[in-house]
């Protein structure tokens, strides 16, 4: 099927030609006819990148008035970010359509810029339920003339707490109006919300009920809880191409692997609930613009970011709630493209897996963690194929070649080719140089540990203490708390001195498991409590802090970062080095 088949009026079809649209997605084929066609209620099932904005968007174009100037079509999405993007699309859409007016209103920015752009009348207002409702409770916004209502991305409005401000909008508008609404999973609230407010809705796309998109690859990589990190590592280093999202449960977690991978050069950033909103911005920025290789974020945060090319989504830690693992993959594979959706897990979050595969329906493969000697030949073939491709400036690099060959006469081709490639693969080398298996056996409760590089054999490089912020009052003793640190996927952890004090404890671990045993612990929760865990005064290794200065890295000692950091160049004001911007991102 094609555009110019679906009925769109000439105008609207002149704009989606020049978006560069060739022919309908499965979801605008089945809504834009029938919505062109019908005065209905619809309930549409759709994935966030499935092309819903157009599916919506250039049905409410064709039904406006235009001659009209007043408020005629409301759409309501979750988050300001989503706001801007389905704002920019209309807009796009309508640039043939004389005088049409639509303002986007949300939360975080200024009402008073707001409040005068749609004083100057539009035609649609694109609105969070947050802001909007201030807007109407001030007299601004009034919805009396309003015929058509989308509620764009439902479950994630009802999922972030706005189920009573999207009733109360609703009841504000009139009863004739016609409510379409998009939705990737179809929980129970949305059919009271459809009972409630609309007449009797087409549903599309519905009998798809929470099946994924099919261009994901849904993959697991089982490891130990305190291996996390070395396995997230691992997985980032085995795609080099990656341009992706790391989804973490806390805030917190958020800036310490974000912290984590910048300090190990990867060029990674976190997004969290306590940015402020300039913050927020420049993050966003650097990663839309492919600046930014790695976006750690919470789901909260990430909520409605809309990044195209997305190649990857890892899951450091699944998502309590099953359905939030389809809006956390769906972020990838947009528009027809493929893309990789990677859990890890340790051995007690198994059963999630089970829960996702069971309401999500879909299939997890079990990867084995790539070994080291894997990594650094993925990374070699890299080296020689961005050798291949890369762009060489001559006109820049001529007036060095006589010297340039001079240096190198004494050196064959082959050599210089090694040579070349190893300016890059020799820091892989090294890192991985013993690097041990990350893999456990799901089946079985005890890990696997031979062929492992690191040793278990306490007082090695000294012990360190843990604090944890659960104690006697918490009913903690060293034996159920030793059974909490095997449920946490600490099986062969050696645990020294355990002391208990009213609100805190202290134990010690070898110097190399403690900050394994911190980053499995922090966060979690004991009887529900959520536990702070941190290394302790109590220092019993008087040759630092593992995780220090002395730390293995595949740079060395250097901070060289392990991608081509635009964002570090533009700070310094420094030249664009990779020049090409697709390829820059994926160093
Ligand atoms: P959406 O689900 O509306 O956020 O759209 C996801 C991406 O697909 C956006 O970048 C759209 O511009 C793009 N898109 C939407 N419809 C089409 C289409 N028919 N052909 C190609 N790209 C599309």
């Amino acid at each position: 099927m094609t555009f110019n088949e679906l009925g769109i009026a000439p105008n609207i079809l002149s704009a989606v030609k020049k978006m560069g649209f060739e022919k309908p997605t499965p979801i605008q084929e089945l809504t834009i006819p029938a919505l062109l066609t019908e005065d209905t209620d619809m309930i549409a099932l759709a994935q966030t990148g499935t092309g819903k904005t157009a599916a919506f968007g250039l049905p409410l174009l064709s039904k406006i008035d235009f001659s009209d100037p007043n408020t005629q079509g409301l759409v309501i999405a979750p988050t300001r970010e989503l706001c801007n993007q389905i704002t920019n699309d209309l807009k796009n859409f309508a640039i043939d359509i004389h005088n049409s007016k639509i303002v986007a209103v949300y939360g975080g920015a200024s009402i008073t810029a707001q409040i005068k752009d749609i004083k100057s009348k539009c035609h649609i207002i694109v609105a969070t339920p947050g802001r909007l409702k201030d807007l109407i409770g001030r007299g601004v916004i009034k919805l009396h003339t309003v015929n058509f209502v989308v509620l764009d991305e439902a479950d994630e409005m009802l999922n972030m707490g706005f189920r009573e401000d999207i009733e109360e909008i609703l009841s504000k508008t009139p009863e004739t109006k016609n409510v379409w609404l998009f939705s990737a999973t179809m929980p129970k609230e949305i059919r009271i919300i459809a009972s409630k407010y609309m007449r009797q809705p087409l549903e599309l796309g519905v009998g798809k009920v929470n099946t994924t998109n099919e261009n994901i690859t849904h993959a697991c990589y089982i490891t130990k809880a305190k291996d996390k990190y070395q396995t997230l590592r691992r997985i980032v280093d085995y795609f080099p191409d990656i341009f992706g999202i790391i989804f973490v449960r806390t805030k917190i977690e958020t800036q310490e692997i974000a912290e984590k991978l910048i300090r190990d050069g990867y060029n990674a950033d976190a997004l969290h609930g306590d940015l402020s909103q300039p913050q927020r911005d420049t993050v966003m920025h650097r990663f839309r613009t492919n600046h930014l290789q790695i976006l750690v974020a919470t789901d909260v945060a990430a909520r409605g970011i809309d990044v195209h090319d997305l190649t990857h989504i890892i899951h450091y830690s699944l998502p309590d709630d099953n359905e939030v693992y389809t809006h956390r993959s769906g972020r990838t594979a947009r528009a027809g493209k493929t893309g990789q959706s990677l859990a890890i897990v340790h051995g007690r979050e198994v059963g999630k897996l089970r829960g996702v595969e069971q309401e999500c329906k879909l299939k997890f493969e079990k990867r084995i963690i790539p070994s080291g000697e894997e990594v650094c030949e993925k990374q070699l073939f890299h080296i020689i194929e961005e050798i291949h491709n890369i762009e060489v400036n001559e006109t820049a690099i001529e007036p060095y070649m006589e010297r340039i060959n001079k240096e190198l006469a004494s050196l064959t081709k082959e050599e210089i080719v090694m040579r070349l490639a190893s300016v890059e693969f020799n820091r892989f080398l090294h890192f991985y140089k013993n690097a041990p298996d990350l893999n456990i056996d799901a089946s079985s409760s005890s890990s696997r540990s031979e062929g492992r590089g690191d040793s278990r054999s306490p007082g090695q490089g000294g012990m360190l203490e843990v604090f944890v912020s659960v104690g006697e009052k918490d009913g903690i003793n060293r034996g159920n708390f030793l059974k909490f640190l095997r449920q946490m996927g600490l099986n062969d952890l050696t645990v020294g001195r355990f002391e208990v004090n009213r609100l805190a404890s202290y134990f010690d671990v070898n110097a190399e498991d403690c900050n394994a045993v911190i980053e499995a612990l922090h966060g979690e929760e004991w009887q529900g409590r959520k536990l702070r865990c941190n290394q302790g005064e109590g220092k019993r290794n008087p040759g630092g802090r593992p995780g220090g200065s002395g730390e293995r890295r595949p740079w060395g000692g250097d901070s060289k970062p392990r991608f081509n950091d635009r964002n570090k160049s533009d700070r310094k004001g420094g030249p664009d080095k990779g020049g090409n911007k697709k390829r820059d991102r994926r160093r």
